[in-house]
């Protein structure tokens, strides 16, 4: 596969894909902006080469109709702020306008198409749409890391029609990263899972039992593994058919020595709810009808020390409902144990980032993927589609 800097882009219309899927307030607002800002590098990059940027990105779920609450517009705003240039925003992803826009074009400047899922064809991964989309582009360049894992016509079908493909820096970063903590990490290799549910991570936690030296779970889905064991869990998390599987990777841990970490105390309540009275017990002990919330003080030291001899971290999933204030103390603690490891440090999926941010210690991680779906099979060891499109892409 290449990348942007080892393909000619000079005075060329380059297609550049990424995920400005930002969050937006109920009056068009971007509440956070740290999408776009993952891919100025490449933006700027292509600017630098004199290209002819044409950015092209999905928002949301308008299943393949116009949505104007979906639209990209306010993108632009943002987008034109943080590049200090005007781009132009053109009302559509095909079509006339767009052959407009891109005819007037000189070098150095940006177009912003519309939301790409505002066709069909997109999300179908459809030939003929990714024709339209390719029509007036010489170099496509895929950055959407977020959206490597579903095909789609901008980043598979294109693939085949566009003569010269590579990958953006964000694509780049994303996919060294997870090489680094995965591929040929420094050892001893930590990962922490924990999040809702064990079905929902099951393909993960086979793939890291084979490769990690010790594994950490909490979060709903350690009451699986306790549950397996033999605890009782009262209303916690707990997946009943879940409980073999549980039990055949704590065996496959066993097997091959890597040791595997679950909570001994937990928080517990009657009801998920910000104002429920929370108790602390140990995992021997929990009543029936409460249910355990979020790991207690003494799992807390101990996932500690299981990660003080850390050397690479991997960790996808919170270890409570942080959402909520009396369940969120176990995460934050996490937060702050493996901002501070003297390792190299990946943090992805889901929510996990959501909670490094709001403790504000983002700048203290080594890497914060920005895919959730994406993160999740590359750590089950999956190929994603939109990467094999790159390496097979004709022009390379
Ligand atoms: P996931 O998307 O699988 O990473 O799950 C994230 C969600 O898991 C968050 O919304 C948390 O609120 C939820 N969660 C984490 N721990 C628990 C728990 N012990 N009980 C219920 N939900 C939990």
């Amino acid at each position: 596969m290449k990348y942007i800097d080892q393909v000619d882009i000079k005075g060329k219309r380059v297609f550049i894909r990424v995920d400005f899927n930002v969050p937006m307030d109920d009056y068009g607002n971007i509440t956070d902006d740290t999408r776009i800002r993952a891919h100025l590098p490449t933006i700027n990059y292509a600017l630098d080469e004199k290209a002819k940027v044409i950015v092209a990105s999905h928002m949301g779920r308008p299943k393949g109709k116009k949505v104007d609450k979906l639209s990209l517009k306010p993108v632009a705003r943002r987008l034109s702020r943080l590049l200090n240039k005007d781009v132009v925003f053109v009302e559509d992803c095909i079509g006339n306008d767009v052959e407009k826009a891109i005819g007037a074009m000189k070098e150095g400047d940006v177009v912003l198409l519309e939301n790409l899922r505002f066709y069909p064809g997109e999300e179908k991964n459809d030939f003929q749409f990714a024709q339209e989309l390719a029509r007036f582009v010489d170099v496509y360049i895929d950055d959407a890391f977020a959206v490597a894992h579903r095909k789609a016509a901008s980043n598979t079908a294109i693939t085949e029609i566009v003569k010269v493909c590579a990958a953006g820096f964000l694509m780049r970063n994303e996919m060294e990263y997870f090489d680094k903590a995965m591929g040929n990490p420094i050892r001893p290799l930590v990962a922490i899972i924990g999040g809702a549910k064990v079905s929902d991570k099951i393909g993960v936690l086979e793939k890291l039992v084979e490769k990690v030296d010790k594994l950490i779970v909490g979060g709903g889905m350690a009451f699986t593994f306790l549950r397996a064991l033999g605890y009782e869990v009262g209303n916690s998390l707990c997946e009943e058919n879940m409980l073999e599987l549980a039990q055949k990777i704590m065996n496959k841990a066993k097997e091959r020595n890597v040791k595997f970490y679950l909570p001994v105390d937990c928080v517990i309540a009657e009801k998920a709810e910000a104002n429920a009275e929370a108790k602390i017990c140990t995992i021997q002990e929990i009543p029936g009808g409460w249910m355990g919330l979020d790991i207690g003080p003494a799992t807390t030291s101990l996932f500690a020390e299981a990660l003080q001899n850390a050397k690479t971290i991997i960790w996808n999933g919170p270890m409570g409902m942080f959402e909520l204030d009396p369940f969120s103390r176990g995460t934050f603690a996490m937060v702050t144990f493996v901002a501070n490891a003297h390792a190299l440090t990946i943090v992805g999926g889901g929510d996990t980032d959501v909670a490094v941010h709001r403790a504000g210690m983002s700048y203290k991680i080594t890497y914060i993927s920005t895919g959730g779906g994406a993160f999740l099979e590359l750590l089950e060891g999956k190929k994603l589609p939109a990467i094999e499109a790159l390496e097979k892409c004709g022009g390379n």
